[in-house]
């Protein structure tokens, strides 16, 4: 049985890659010996970007695409092309060429010569992005790989081929609040790592501020950890440490030396802040734990809707044919 490649390229509004993107990809894929579909997500452009998508697909048998009803984030793009595709191997790609579409033919072969699941790409650079901006996102890395069980590698892009299986448990994790470069790492499975430098995209501009990147960010933590929520616990600790220090001051200083006076008549009252201070952040701590508890169970939420699949242009097409027969 010969392969079938789907790969799922979410887009907002970037009219002036999509047809650069298209040619460079059907350049290399045509080389492999794969069936393949591309499968776009229009997430929720207000450009050209859908019109493009139609031309496309009226154009290509291999092009699909979706449209969502509004724009739900690069993650629920993500899904939903993901949900679609129906290839035995599922890739991501970027559109704006920062993924480059030589690579395809490395991961195709990491897959069936050398038995991965999947094979992704890391950029060793962070050329072309603001020192600030470099540390805030290495500093990330290392935070939540630090409290959290997901293994997120630094510079990972989503750019990726994954086996069948692989994909299914990406999707069988159905969560709201997706953060891929987690989910990724969480599903295990044995991957592959190819390198190159970074590459500035090829037209418009990106769609990350660093407002959303740091929102990313402290979502990622959120989604992979609870450590947040058990920082209550510690500082009640300290504040217990601290009322059992004070208290033992008090015991030897009225035992051996009245020169303390002073502390002598504050202690009981340092005693007292200190041990409330520790109950009620226990108490915090405790409701912390539920909250973690409830955040995991609550995300019943579809990730996404769509507006618009290329079932539905391809049902309009034949229905306007239908009607100028039957005019003509
Ligand atoms: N994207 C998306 N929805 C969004 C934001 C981005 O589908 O809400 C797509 C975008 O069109 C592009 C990809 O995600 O294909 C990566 O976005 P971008 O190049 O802006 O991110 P960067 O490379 O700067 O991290
Ligand atoms: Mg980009």
């Amino acid at each position: 049985m010969s392969d079938k490649i789907s790969i799922v390229v979410p887009c907002k509004n970037e009219e002036a890659c999509i047809e650069l993107f298209y040619d460079a990809f059907v350049g290399v894929i045509s080389t492999l010996p794969v069936e393949y579909e591309l499968i776009f997500v229009d997430d929720g452009s207000t450009d050209r970007t859908l019109e493009i998508f139609r031309t496309l697909a009226r154009r290509d048998a291999s092009v699909r695409y979706i449209s969502l009803s509004r724009n739900f984030g690069k993650e629920g793009a993500i899904y939903a092309g993901l949900k679609a595709a129906t290839g035995n191997l599922v890739g991501l790609m970027d559109v704006d060429l920062q993924d480059p579409p030589e690579l395809l033919r490395e991961m195709y072969h990491g897959i069936k010569k050398e038995g991965y699941d999947c094979v992704g790409c890391r950029r060793t650079t962070r050329e072309g992005e603001s020192r600030v901006r470099s540390f805030f996102a290495r500093a990330f890395y290392k935070i939540i790989n630090r409290m959290s069980d997901a293994d997120i590698v630094d510079g990972a892009r989503d750019y990726r081929l994954m086996s069948r299986r692989m994909t299914d448990a990406i999707l069988s994790m159905s969560e709201v609040d997706r953060f891929s470069k987690g989910l990724f790492g969480w599903v295990g499975f044995r991957t592959k790592w190819l390198e190159y430098r970074n590459i500035d995209r090829v037209a418009g501009s990106t769609k990350w501020s660093f407002r959303k990147l740091s929102k990313y960010a402290i979502d990622g933590i959120e989604d992979f950890s609870t450590a947040p929520l058990k920082i209550n616990f510690f500082l009640s600790l300290l504040c217990m440490l601290g009322a059992l220090g004070v208290l033992a001051a008090h015991i030897v200083f009225a035992a051996t030396d009245a020169r303390f006076h002073e502390f002598m008549e504050l202690s009981p009252i340092f005693i007292a802040v200190l041990f409330v201070g520790a109950l009620i952040l226990f108490g915090m701590g405790v409701l912390g734990e539920y909250i973690a508890k409830i955040l995991h169970e609550a995300k019943h939420r579809p990730v996404y809707l769509v507006k618009e699949t290329e079932d539905d242009l391809k049902k309009v097409d034949r229905e306007t044919r239908e009607d100028t027969l039957q005019y003509r």
